[in-house]
């Protein structure tokens, strides 16, 4: 089976790379694009700025002290390895298959006899390996590079870049399995490499090893630093902690790991700890937009309720590792919920960071943005991980290769099967071709416009006999939806909504979601957005860009009648609003409130998050304050 995460059990399986495909559509397109421009996008600038050199350097004993790219570069190289492996087995591209053999045979020879694989630390010029656990990522570059050998094992066998991972997992058990090194990466992600590594292999020892590293950490090996041990998620064991906090990516690849030891080794407390700091993490430190990371100093979690939209990190990177924590605890369990935030996440953070081309990102993912960004060079690296645009390549370029191989993959988030049938999660143009257990192929064939329609039909192309089950998940958003079988029409609730029955060929099922844009009112715990509403349009969060306003200041005056329902228009809504006249004053406090909104009413559009500043540098916000209806009399404006 060919799949970025197979667990040896679960409430439900996944499916395969080739047993769906996407045919166009929201999906399908970026996914194209991915393939057609981001690979070779992320190739050429890893070589142009010798983080592909690094590799060479150490196998011609050339290396020294002026190393180009931080310490985690040699992740990137991974990441885009499995990337390309994803992409080879999904389209048969003959030139991801020719960038993997000749990646693979650099990354190869830069590896020592006994296994170690590290292009910063560990030789002539540089500082001797696991001398700095806490900020090295030496550990974490391997996991990338265990990841990508899981691609590459599941897809095309046991190659060239599988024995370079075996060899490197090897010596990551030997240094750090028991009397070894008794110490974790300051960036967890060795744990979750290790742990697929080793269902991949049929390795126990690699998902012990694993288990290993997430046990030993919160009793702070790791040093104390300025951000504290919970930057690096040291100060609380993970079966301990009720929370998401520090550092956000490394806090999702830990309880994304967690998850997968906890399922291997049928660790109840450590699967339920996991869920527990999911449902308190969603429901108090998570935007609207699935965005996880509240704050830029350690690019980390916040406090409950802690959520600036201006100052909302929600790195890409942690979109990413957040949908891959929720997918493995939906394999765990079938809780759909689960993936009702995977599609949250992919449309409003995913689908957010790539231009149309392909070829730019954003890093940091604000819901609102104050002042427009400048024009970005695509010739120049972004020094930067807020910029207002996105930029070609980043000085810390993490977020990129986390897209590419999050989209050369996604039609595996798409489906899976259980005993009883088939769960259909996401709604993109497709053709499933599966097997229910027993050997039963069932083939599907999924025809939509969703997200910008919400009529999703979905056609028997061939099925069992026999009865089974095919289950769609109805998102939490779509009150009032509608399922059409046989010719009858049901109104279906939020959660899975299955059919029982026997199907024959041709048989067609048609969810009707309701994609009309509505209100989004936040818990008024949220200091930061009080008194503000957002719009959202099916899974797309919208937005209002300055560029669609008479005069950028618009924005900052913007008002909104809550009272009166967001109305459908192509590409997105218009609100009725008006700009509150404000008078510039010397001292921004006053002893009585203003009053009045002031100003006529006009129709305010808004898009799709996902697309902004995509026409250029804009300012831009999500949360609108709501025009009040009873102004104070004291003062008129
Ligand atoms: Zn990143």
């Amino acid at each position: 089976m060919t799949s970025p995460v197979l667990p040896s059990h679960g409430r439900v399986r996944p499916l395969g790379l080739t047993q769906v495909s996407l045919t166009g559509g929201f999906w399908g397109g970026r996914q194209t694009v991915n393939a057609t421009a981001t690979l070779a996008h992320c190739e050429s600038w890893m070589e142009r700025l010798g983080w592909l050199a690094n590799f060479d350097r150490v196998a011609d004993g050339s290396t020294g002290p002026d190393r180009p790219g931080w310490s985690f570069s040699d992740s990137e190289v991974y990441k885009l390895l499995e990337a390309l492996s994803w992409e080879s087995a999904r389209s048969g591209d003959p030139e991801a298959e020719s960038a993997i053999k000749r990646l693979t045979a650099r990354v190869a020879r830069a590896q020592d006899p006994d296994g170690y694989l590290n292009t910063c630390f560990g030789h002539p010029g540089r500082p001797p390996r696991y001398s700095d656990l806490e900020m090295g990522h030496e550990l974490y570059n391997t996991g990338h590079l265990l990841q990508a050998a899981v691609a590459r094992l599941r897809t095309a066998g046991d190659d060239d870049l599988v024995r370079v991972a075996r060899r490197a997992a090897d010596h990551v058990c030997r240094t750090f399995g028991p009397g070894g090194i008794d110490g974790v990466c300051g960036h967890p992600e060795i744990e979750v490499g290790l742990a697929e590594f080793g269902r991949a292999l049929g390795e126990p020892r690699y998902v012990e090893q694993a288990r290993l590293f997430i046990e030993r950490r919160g009793h702070g090996r790791l040093k104390d630093i300025p951000l504290g041990r919970a930057y690096f998620q040291d100060d609380i064991p993970v079966r301990e902690a009720d929370v998401w906090r520090g550092h956000a990516v490394r806090a999702l690849y830990l309880a994304a790991a967690s998850v997968d030891v906890a399922v291997e080794t049928r660790d109840s407390g450590l699967l339920d700890a996991v869920r527990r700091q999911w449902e308190r993490s969603v429901s108090r430190r998570t935007y609207v937009t699935g965005g996880m990371g509240s704050r830029h100093q350690d690019e980390g979690f916040g406090e409950d309720w802690e959520l600036p939209p201006d100052r909302a990190y929600c790195e890409t990177c942690a979109g990413v590792a957040s949908i891959m924590v929720s997918w493995r605890l939906y394999l765990a369990t079938g809780d759909v919920r689960y993936t009702d935030l995977i599609e949250r996440t992919l449309y409003n953070v995913v689908a957010t960071s790539p231009s149309a081309d392909g070829r730019a990102f954003f890093y940091a993912n604000p819901l609102h943005q104050r002042a427009a960004g400048r024009p970005a060079d695509p010739d120049e690296v972004s020094p930067r991980a807020e910029a207002g645009v996105r930029a070609a390549w980043f000085d810390v370029s993490c977020c990129p290769t986390n897209v590419a191989r999050t989209l050369a993959g996604l039609h595996t988030y798409l489906a899976t099967v259980d005993d009883d049938g088939l769960q259909l999660l996401q709604y993109a143009a497709g053709e499933i071709r599966a097997e229910l257990p027993g050997g039963r192929p069932v083939a599907l064939d999924v025809e939509t416009a969703y997200p910008d329609d919400g009529t999703v039909r979905v056609r028997v192309v061939a099925g069992p006999d026999e009865p089974w089950t095919l289950s769609l998940r109805v998102p939490g958003w779509a009150d009032g939806a509608t399922l059409t079988e046989g010719g009858r029409t049901t109104t279906v609730a939020p959660g899975l909504t299955r059919v029982r029955r026997a199907f024959a060929a041709g048989d067609e099922i048609v969810l009707e979601l309701p994609v009309t844009p509505r209100f989004t009112w936040p818990d008024p715990r949220i200091d930061a957005v009080r008194g503000c509403v957002a719009v959202e349009r099916g899974p797309e969060v919208l937005c209002v860009e300055s560029a669609d306003l008479p005069s950028p200041g618009v924005l900052d005056a913007l008002t909104i009648d809550a009272g009166s329902a967001p109305r459908a228009v192509p590409g997105g809504a218009v609100v009725r609003g008006r700009a509150r006249g404000v008078p510039d004053q010397a001292w921004s406090y006053r002893d009585r409130p203003l009053s009045g909104d002031g100003g006529d009413w006009f129709d305010v559009p808004l898009r799709p998050y996902h697309a902004w500043a995509r026409r250029g540098p804009s300012s831009m916000r999500i949360f609108l304050p709501i025009a009040d209806p009873h102004p104070p009399t004291q003062e008129g404006a």
